[in-house]
């Protein structure tokens, strides 16, 4: 058999969601959409880069709440029983600039994520995706240079990387996404997760 990598998302998988963690500390609600509620991610982004101009908010800002968080619990000692056992990519539809502290804390796993553009006066200007599609497009790739690929996510952003897996799961998703993709293995728990992506 072919060798195994995990790939596996980032956000409401191993760490909280930055957006929501932002939208309670300002108090601003419409921050609260995600990836989860919202399939068209650049519409999504557009939105929030628009709320963050309308008041002000820097990324500076966004780094102080970032700064208070901390891994999902038990995420770090899922990843690191995980990484034990085999290889493991994170494919995320975050920023570089956000994922940096929970990456130290979660023993520097390697991250394919996109980036944020800033001007000088630190606002955010916009957002640049390294590729298009890119959690399929690695999974693709994986598969294409001899691998076997399983993954996880929880939301919308995911499910092309999970059809594109030869084992997709879904963990600690929303009951939409559950019941538009039934064809994946639903896990809420990292004891379930573990087994399912060593499998
Ligand atoms: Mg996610």
């Amino acid at each position: 058999m072919p060798p195994l990598v995990v790939c596996l998302d980032l956000e409401g998988v191993l760490i909280p969601e930055v957006w929501i963690a932002f939208a309670e500390k300002t108090g601003i609600d419409a921050l609260r959409r995600t990836t989860r509620d919202e399939p068209d991610y650049d519409k999504l982004m557009r939105g929030r880069l628009e709320i963050l101009d309308e008041h002000g908010f820097k990324l500076s800002d966004i780094d102080d709440v970032i700064g208070t968080m901390e891994p999902l619990p038990g995420a770090k000692e899922f990843l690191d029983e995980l990484r034990d056992r085999t290889q493991l990519i994170i494919l995320s539809d975050t920023f570089y600039q956000f994922a940096a502290p929970f990456m130290r804390q979660l023993g520097q796993p390697t991250l394919f994520c996109h980036e944020l553009l800033t001007d000088e006066t630190n606002r955010v200007t916009d957002y640049r995706l390294r590729i298009p599609d890119g959690k399929r497009k690695a999974v693709a790739g994986l598969k294409n240079i001899g691998f076997r690929v399983h993954a996880a996510g929880d939301s919308y952003n995911d499910t092309t990387m999970l059809k594109e897996a030869d084992r997709g799961i879904l963990f600690r998703c929303p009951d939409n996404v559950a019941e538009e993709f039934p064809q994946f293995q639903r896990t809420d728990a990292y004891s379930e997760l573990l087994p399912a992506l060593l499998d």
